[in-house]
């Protein structure tokens, strides 16, 4: 059986240590916030309540996840005896490139290190370790215990033999891996932020509102979501982020991200997380209300 440590305890950080947990695997859970740990703690325990009162899971299925998990906020305490680190820290390329750097001092020479990152180059963080073949890209999908999709990246160095390790165990906690090669926004990002980005170009240059775009993606996609409240859930600074890795990444004119994005994120019409964005979260969600700004 081999350990895992998760850097970082956010959104996707508990997540991934919850799904790796209930598939029998010790999980050290690393974060540099003693009450980020603590939240997650709350959160996965939550979660696991949950799928007890619907019957997925049993008392006993939760306890022994719950047993599973340790949560320390060092590094060097936490990562020493891992098998596989999979990092799920902020998504910032100076954050990330010293996690990493530390990870290959502290880490056991055979050790397989991750990175959940949404955009910044495998190849790059890769490069800042002496064991760029064992750095692979883990991209696990939000919320990690109900998503099925794992995108694996392969870095310029990354070999045949840890991406084959990495596709089996995670097909070995019930997801279904899909393997990319490290170029801007692997596949998921590359094909989701361009359709996000061309609504919201569609909504600027007037041709829909918010509430007919969405419909239209809904009813005449099937999209369980339209790709402005989507992009609301995501958050619009993080939609923004990654339109830019596409933009400078392949220096194509066709990733510029609409002059409308850029101005919702530099006035804080964030979506979800602020309470406002294409949509009006300020009344708790529950109904869709267009923004005021939209009306
Ligand atoms: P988050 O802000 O919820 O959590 C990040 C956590 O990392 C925080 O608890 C923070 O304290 C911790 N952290 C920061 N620096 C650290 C360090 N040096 N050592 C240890 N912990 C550290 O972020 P998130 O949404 O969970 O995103 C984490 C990663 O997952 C990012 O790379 C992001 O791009 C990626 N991702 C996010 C989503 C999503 O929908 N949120 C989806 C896929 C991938």
């Amino acid at each position: 059986m081999i350990n895992i440590t998760v850097i970082g305890s956010g959104t996707m950080g508990n997540g991934i240590a919850h799904v790796f947990a209930q598939n029998n695997f010790k999980v050290t859970v690393v974060d540099v916030k003693t009450e980020a740990l603590e939240k997650a703690k709350i959160t996965i325990t939550k979660n696991l309540d949950r799928q007890v009162a619907k019957g997925a899971i049993d008392e006993t299925v939760k306890s022994n996840t719950l047993n599973n998990l340790t949560f320390i906020d060092n590094l060097a305490e936490g990562a020493k005896n891992a098998d596989l680190v999979i990092e799920a820290a902020t998504e910032n390329v100076n954050i990330k490139l010293d996690i990493f750097r530390s990870l290959d001092a502290i880490c056991k020479p055979e050790c397989i290190l991750a990175s959940n990152t949404s955009s910044i180059p495998i190849t790059k963080i890769g490069a800042v370790t002496s064991r760029p073949e064992k750095v692979i890209g883990m991209h696990f999908m939000n919320p990690v215990p109900v998503m099925k999709l794992v995108e694996i990246i392969k870095g310029f160095k990354t070999s045949d033999e840890v991406a084959d390790k990495i596709v089996a165990l995670s097909k070995q906690i019930g997801k279904v891996p899909a393997v990319a090669n490290d170029m801007p926004g692997f596949i998921a990002n590359r094909i989701l932020m361009p359709m996000i980005n061309e609504a919201i170009e569609t909504l600027f240059q007037g041709i829909g509102g918010v509430v007919e775009i969405d419909t239209v993606m809904k009813l005449g996609m099937a999209h369980p979501m339209g790709p402005l409240q989507l992009a609301d859930f995501i958050g619009l600074d993080v939609c923004l982020a990654i339109c830019n890795v596409l933009y400078e990444g392949f220096g194509n004119p066709k990733y510029a991200p609409c002059p409308l994005l850029v101005n919702m994120v530099t006035s804080g019409s964030l979506g979800v997380k602020s309470g406002s964005g294409f949509y009006d979260y300020s009344a708790g969600g529950k109904e869709l209300v267009v923004a005021s700004q939209f009306k």
